[in-house]
């Protein structure tokens, strides 16, 4: 491709919008623009990327026995009420005005639609579906450029089997091949497992990078890849110390002491020392939660221990409940139901609230007096705490989600009617799973994991072009004959190739565009060079220079492409 007819509109300026890595760079190199917050337009050198992502993950998708298909993205609204989404997706969900239509976030209810009535027989099963399709999200703050859009490009499959065993074999299908997916991507990426949340189904699997722009937070252990998000994540640490002597209950004045740090610092202690006391009203009844220290109580775990309805008591609950305001509860005299961090468990001579304003208390031995309590995993992990599963050490840091592998079971087949007969004529809603790829995020994060303060550096199974041809001077007819010769050499010879053939362009200003735009490989023509037969080579990703003869160049590509 010739740069001076093609449309790659780079900037030189940060756009003002865009605070990451992908989203400069991609906003830069004119590879997407915005059209609205949230929806943006591929032009060709993005669409080209985004080209090579789908032809792969297509391919792997094949591989596996996937059919694809093309689904609409404007849906009959009945369709979604029957599994009760339009609910549950609720102002997710983009409805079109008038008409009894909504725009399709994703496909669980169109697949099952055609596979109704057709896949009759457990003879017709298994089958493995998929589509590339655009999806409408109204997400309710779009942002990180395409990685959180309210249109995006999703690879979706779906598979339909007879029996549970056989999902497992769906499910294992699809690990594997986004394995290979991203890694034919050069994405460095890891899996988490989740529960499976509002889906309905029970083992579900996240493919995630590590990014400052995700939304997600998850514990990771470099030496055994153990990873989860923080909001299941369990870590290796000690509880707090059990002294061979407790002391007596005794009462502290603590006028103005309200934080565990005032306290700590008013009594010279440590935070280990103290259980924070957390009230929760729980199904109407007021609940304790003790953690250790500065440990903040993790929601959703507690969440997951106690279930039902659970909620933070109000500042105003308060003193009704314990007779005392936020910085002064503690467990002694608390007459509804305690639980504690396991961190805190058996611990003694402890200092808490005392359930009257500006006391604490000391001596506290929560085996000895607050004998009806009891012990859940209840806070988060942090960094540098031991992993669960080895001897390695956690980090936690945020993460972007750029798959996800689903065990969906008869949710969808049950609302919508996809059942099949056994081999004893007997009926069965078809087990399903869903499996899907945000395509836009395997580049955003591909981008993400492979820039400098240069641009971007593309490896060559996703760079848009595999060589970089700068013609230095264009008014020289040596260059430009040369150049022009070269260019279709190597086309011909099966290499993509970028031609900077613009000849009103600075030698410099071409150089910035070059390492902006970040191919694998530049081959740059200069008159001295080239009067001695020679062109320089460059290694985008490396920066090391060569200046070779011209007859050397294919053996140098075929070594430095591969
Ligand atoms: P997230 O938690 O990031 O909102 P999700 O759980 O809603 O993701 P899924 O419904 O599992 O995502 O969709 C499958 C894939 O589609 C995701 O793994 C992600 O890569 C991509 N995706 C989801 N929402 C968006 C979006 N708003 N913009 C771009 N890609 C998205
Ligand atoms: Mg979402």
């Amino acid at each position: 491709m010739k740069l001076s007819k093609s449309f790659v509109p780079t900037l030189k300026e940060v756009p003002a919008d865009a605070v990451i890595p992908s989203h400069i760079l991609m906003l830069r190199t004119g590879m997407v623009r915005m059209v609205s917050a949230g929806i943006y337009s591929f032009l060709p050198l993005g669409y080209k990327v985004l080209r090579k992502i789908t032809d792969i993950i297509r391919e792997e998708m094949n591989a596996i026995g996937g059919q694809e298909f093309h689904l609409p993205g404007l849906n009959p609204k009945e369709i979604w009420e029957a599994t009760g989404r339009v609910e549950g997706f609720g102002d997710i969900l983009f409805h079109v005005k008038n008409r009894e239509y909504v725009l399709a976030p994703t496909h669980e209810e169109i697949m099952a639609f055609h596979a109704k009535g057709t896949l009759k027989s457990y003879k017709d099963l298994p089958q493995i579906w998929y589509q590339i399709q655009t999806k409408f999200r109204n997400e309710p703050r779009p942002r990180s450029g395409v990685i959180r859009g309210r249109q995006f490009l999703m690879k979706d499959s779906y598979t339909f089997d007879a029996t549970w065993e056989d999902l497992d074999k769906a499910y294992e299908l699809h690990d594997q091949a986004y394995r290979k997916i991203f890694d034919r991507c050069g994405l460095k990426y890891f899996v988490v497992g989740a529960s499976s949340g509002a889906m309905g189904g029970n083992k579900s699997e996240e493919f995630m990078v590590k990014s400052d722009a995700g939304e997600d937070t998850v514990a990771y252990c470099e030496s055994c890849s153990y990873a989860a998000n923080v909001e299941v994540a369990t870590s290796k640490i000690e509880t707090v110390n059990r002294d061979d002597n407790s002391k007596e209950l005794y009462e502290i004045h603590t006028p103005d002491v309200k934080s565990i740090d005032e306290l700590c610092e008013f009594l010279k202690i440590n935070q280990r020392e103290t259980a924070k006391s957390r009230v929760y009203i729980h199904n109407g009844e007021p609940l304790l939660v003790l953690m250790s220290g500065n440990d903040e109580v993790n929601e959703t775990k507690l969440n997951t221990v106690i279930g039902g309805d659970v909620r933070p008591g109000h500042p105003e609950e308060l003193q009704n409940i314990t007779g005392a305001d936020a910085g002064s509860i503690g467990p002694i005299g608390f007459k509804h139901r305690i639980i504690a961090d396991n961190r805190l468990r058996n611990g003694n001579n402890l200092y808490s609230g005392a359930n009257k304003n500006d006391y604490h208390i000391g001596g506290l031995d929560l085996k000895r007096d607050v004998p009806a309590i009891e012990y859940f995993d209840l806070r988060s992990v942090e960094s540098g705490e031991g992993c669960p599963r080895c001897n390695g050490k956690l980090e936690v840091f945020k993460a972007i989600e750029l798959g996800h592998i689903f065990k969906l079971g008869t949710k969808y087949s049950e609302a919508l009617g996809v059942y099949y007969l056994d081999e004893k004529g007997e009926s069965h809603p078809a087990i399903m799973g869903s499996y899907g790829i945000g395509c836009e995020r395997v580049l955003a994060c591909y981008i993400e994991q492979n820039y400098d303060d240069k641009g971007i550096i593309w490896d060559t199974t996703l760079a848009p072009f595999s060589i970089h041809l700068i013609a230095l001077n264009m008014k020289s007819e040596l260059i430009a004959n040369k150049s022009n010769e070269l260019y279709d050499e190597l086309s011909k010879a099966g290499y993509e190739v970028l031609f900077d053939d613009r000849i009103d362009a600075s030698a410099g200003f071409k150089f910035n565009d070059a390492d902006l735009l970040g191919m694998p490989v530049q081959i740059i023509i200069g008159e001295r060079n080239l009067k001695e037969g020679k062109v320089e080579i460059k290694n985008r990703r490396t920066g090391d220079k060569d200046t070779i003869a011209l007859d050397e160049l294919k053996l140098k590509l075929k070594e430095l492409l591969q």
